[in-house]
């Protein structure tokens, strides 16, 4: 069975925030003015359990749902993460389970991905340069251990590896053809992403967005590039093949171009809360429910809401009309 929502849109792909913690401090996710050495994460408990996420994804591949993606905060902090995974993957009609993160662990942890059972990674890398990108972790971190982990991911048979890079005005925008040059040179497909204004606290301002047809004419200066077909229904990213053969891009512009129409992702957050949408600040609590009554009635719960969903904040922002309230980047992972 797959469920739609009230503009037909099937619930397809469910992001599962395992953690709310991070080791980085991107200026644009987790201020570390905010998120300094005494804020208050989820403890262990406020967690779902592996077993509270199987269940619950069970229910959603019911539903429709057949591709799952690990996020976070970091979700390579998260203790034991293959071993749910190698649990979700025998879940019979999820067909790919993906997994984004800064990888700064991958050189600890990518064979646990491979072999638990993980089929693709997203690695976020917003510059190449080493000022910037320590600048940008907001740690001061070296971007060796992640050129390192992301070689290593390769090496083990990790191919066609995503790497997100939001790109901010007066930021890394000089940095595009740094990037999509280290993205043909290593089989990466680079995805150029609009600065989005997801929660509240990053200050996001709409002088900040470097917008996709900037991006696009940046990269089309230097490279011929012809535009591809999506992969699949509802890909957000718009995707464009090297002309000389060499691999592909993507360009993110939910700002610019908002693809509400084709949305089918759902998201939890580590502490068990369902969003519809990147942008909103209602969150479901599915944890209460799984801990105190049937699975069942969690399933129904679960379908109430897809079905009765009618999310479109991106296309209503471009109205100019949306709420203030959001949930944070780092709780819903992306
Ligand atoms: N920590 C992991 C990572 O950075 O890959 C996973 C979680 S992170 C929230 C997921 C993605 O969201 C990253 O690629 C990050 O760059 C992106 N992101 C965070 N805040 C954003 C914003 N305001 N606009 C666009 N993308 C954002
Ligand atoms: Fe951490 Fe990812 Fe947010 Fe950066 S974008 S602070 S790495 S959760
Ligand atoms: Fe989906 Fe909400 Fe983004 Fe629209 S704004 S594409 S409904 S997450």
């Amino acid at each position: 069975m797959v469920i739609k929502d009230k503009f037909n849109r099937p619930i397809k792909d469910l992001r599962i925030s395992v953690i709310d913690r991070c080791n980085f401090r991107c200026p644009y996710c987790m201020p570390k003015e905010i998120y300094g050495e005494r804020y208050q994460f989820l403890k262990n408990d406020q967690l779902l359990s592996f077993d509270e996420i199987i269940t619950i994804s069970e229910i959603f591949s019911k539903l429709g749902v057949e591709k799952l993606r690990i996020t976070g905060g970091e979700p390579l902090l998260r203790k034991d993460l293959s071993l749910l995974i190698k649990d979700l993957k025998s879940i019979k009609s999820i067909k790919e389970i993906a997994l984004t993160t800064n990888g700064f662990f991958l050189n600890k942890y990518a064979l646990d991905l491979k072999q638990s059972g993980v089929d693709r990674l997203t690695v976020s890398l917003d510059s190449l340069n080493p000022e910037t990108y320590k600048k940008l972790n907001g740690q001061n971190l070296d971007i060796e251990k992640t050129l390192e982990g992301l070689k290593f991911a390769n090496s083990i048979g990790f191919e066609n590896i995503k790497i997100n890079c939001v790109v901010m005005k007066g930021v890394n925008e000089k940095q595009i053809i740094d990037l999509v040059n280290f993205g043909r040179e290593n089989n990466l497909i680079i995805r150029f992403i609009e600065y989005m204004d997801v929660g509240t606290i990053n200050g996001w301002k709409s002088d900040d967005v470097v917008y996709a047809e900037d991006i696009l004419r940046i990269i089309e200066k230097k490279y011929e590039l012809e535009a591809v077909d999506p992969n699949y229904f509802g890909e957000v990213a718009t995707r464009y093949k090297f002309i000389d053969g060499m691999g592909e891009i993507g360009i993110i512009s939910s700002v610019s171009k908002p693809f509400c129409a084709d949305c089918t992702r759902a998201r939890i957050t580590a502490d068990g809360n369902l969003y519809t949408c990147l942008f909103t600040n209602k969150g479901h609590d599915l944890k209460s429910v799984i801990r105190e009554q049937s699975s069942k009635h969690l399933e129904d719960f679960i379908k109430n809401i897809w079905i009765n969903r009618s999310d479109q904040y991106s296309q209503l922002r471009a109205l100019g009309k949306t709420d203030k309230e959001k949930v944070e980047m780092y709780k819903i992972g992306g």
